[in-house]
């Protein structure tokens, strides 16, 4: 082995072990914020990887693999969570750098392995009252719900995360300011998220003894499932100590079904990230007090008026078996249309989101209102509304508008001309299978008179 191929290989090591959380204090201690890497932007190539290879696995094994509509939807909604990134950083980090300059108490020594092992520690003590939080109050399960509205498990699953759930979560990380240096929390913050991703899947059973320390899948299908025995436990992150110190720990045992309590039935990723804010409106509304209305916001979940804070267990709906998921879907080739436009779209938004300081604001914004709403076509398209087919044709023939304003089209041979020709034959597509459609409406009406 030479030694780019040595260099090459040490990389891909290091990407996938960082997916692991298993990194040494040594190369991931900083003096300064600016040097912490942007690890969880790092370890996106790795997350795809893995997503792939998962699928030949459960392709072999002859299992499920990642449904085209439950895909598409998790992806959906991790790239609508990330849309804040081209707008500003991390509130997070913001009012902790703030607190950590007026009001830290003794600063621990950054390279200390010590304050490495201890920030570990308190980020994911963190973590684990912020998920809790995000199930046990009202308000914050609108945000995190729509990381369980997904009736399948798999790795995709962890992609699926709230655009609103960060603007609360960085006050329960708060109390660190008053010791931890913002370099190490940085690391630790990315680090948590990163290893959470690795134990959505069915693939790995149990991993023997470190089931007893650490979140493993097993945990976390429990912390996923809508079974009554499921509901409310196994908030950890990293550790799995805290819902045994705390009580909310429950190991897996009858098979697991996924989703909410009372799931979903569109694949709109738009709508499934306000449909529980929207819900907790509509109940305030019905709410005859001013105490009840509040109550709404702040208690649980399942709670009514006389009926305890996080609701009774009694109330919570039994799971049937087989479970019947929503499954509303498009043929084969339409799968495959939104997949190859849906691609596109994620690396256009990788794209430029490394360039977003080059950006305009026009384009950012453009960017961003065209990224939505394409979200919402592909969710009308596999939702089979009889809209999603002029609505996606509206789609690209803005494309073909806007891209024609920012570069000239030629017939030479580059990626921006190939994916302008792709739009046109869109256009064309579904021109033709609306008129189709309507002549097969005209044709049954008069076969009907
Ligand atoms: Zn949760
Ligand atoms: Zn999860």
């Amino acid at each position: 082995m030479d030694v780019v191929e040595s260099v090459w290989m040490n990389k891909q090591v290091t990407g996938l072990r960082r997916l692991l959380y298993l990194v040494s204090p040594n190369e991931t201690s900083f003096e300064k914020l600016e040097e912490v890497p942007q690890y969880v932007e790092e370890a996106a190539p790795y997350f795809m990887l893995t997503l792939f290879l998962e699928n030949l696995i459960l392709l072999a094994k002859k299992m499920p693999t990642m449904r085209p509509n439950d895909g598409f939807s998790s992806i959906a909604h991790g790239l609508l969570s990330l849309m804040h990134s081209f707008i500003f950083r991390g509130i997070e980090l913001a009012t902790y750098i703030w607190i950590y300059e007026r009001f830290c108490i003794y600063t621990l020594p950054w390279e200390s392995s010590w304050t490495w092992l201890l920030t570990m520690l308190g980020v994911d003590l963190g973590y684990y009252w912020v998920h809790r939080f995000g199930h046990e109050v009202n308000i914050m399960w609108a945000g995190h719900q729509v990381h369980h509205s997904s009736e399948d498990y798999n790795l995709s699953t962890a992609l699926r995360q709230s655009m609103f759930h960060r603007y609360i979560t960085w006050v329960f990380y708060l109390p660190l300011a008053l010791f931890i240096p913002p370099s190490q929390f940085q690391v630790h913050l990315q680090f948590n998220l990163i290893y959470q991703f690795w134990i959505h899947t069915e693939l790995i059973n149990t991993i023997g003894p470190l089931e007893w320390i650490f979140n493993t899948p097993s945990h976390h299908r429990v912390h996923h499932g809508r079974n009554p025995y499921c509901i409310d436990k196994n908030y950890a992150g990293v550790f799995i100590i805290w819902d045994r110190i705390f009580g909310t720990f429950q190991p897996e045992k009858e098979k697991v079904v996924y989703g909410l309590v009372h799931p979903l039935t569109t694949w709109d990723p738009l709508y499934g990230q306000v449909c529980h804010f929207l819900h907790i409106g509509r109940m305030m509304c019905s709410m005859n007090t001013w105490q009840d209305k509040l109550s709404v916001i702040w208690k649980g979940p399942g709670w009514m008026p006389g009926k305890p804070r996080l609701g009774l267990y009694e109330d919570l709906p039994q799971v049937e078996f087989p479970a019947q998921k929503y499954d509303s879907s498009l043929p084969w080739w339409g799968s495959l249309y939104v997949w190859v436009h849906f691609l596109l779209l994620t690396a256009a938004n990788s794209v430029l989101a490394l360039r977003k300081n080059e950006l305009s604001a026009v384009t950012i914004t453009t960017h961003l209102i065209f990224l939505v709403f394409t979200l919402f076509c592909f969710g009308s398209l596999f939702d089979n509304r009889g809209y999603g087919p002029g609505l996606e044709m509206t789609r690209c023939i803005i494309y073909l508008l806007i891209a024609s304003m920012y570069q000239p089209v030629s017939l030479q041979l580059s990626a921006f001309n190939v994916i302008f020709f792709l739009f046109l034959a869109s256009v064309s597509m579904w021109c033709y299978l609306i008129l189709r459609n309507f002549q097969l409406q005209l044709y049954k009406k008069k076969r009907v008179e």
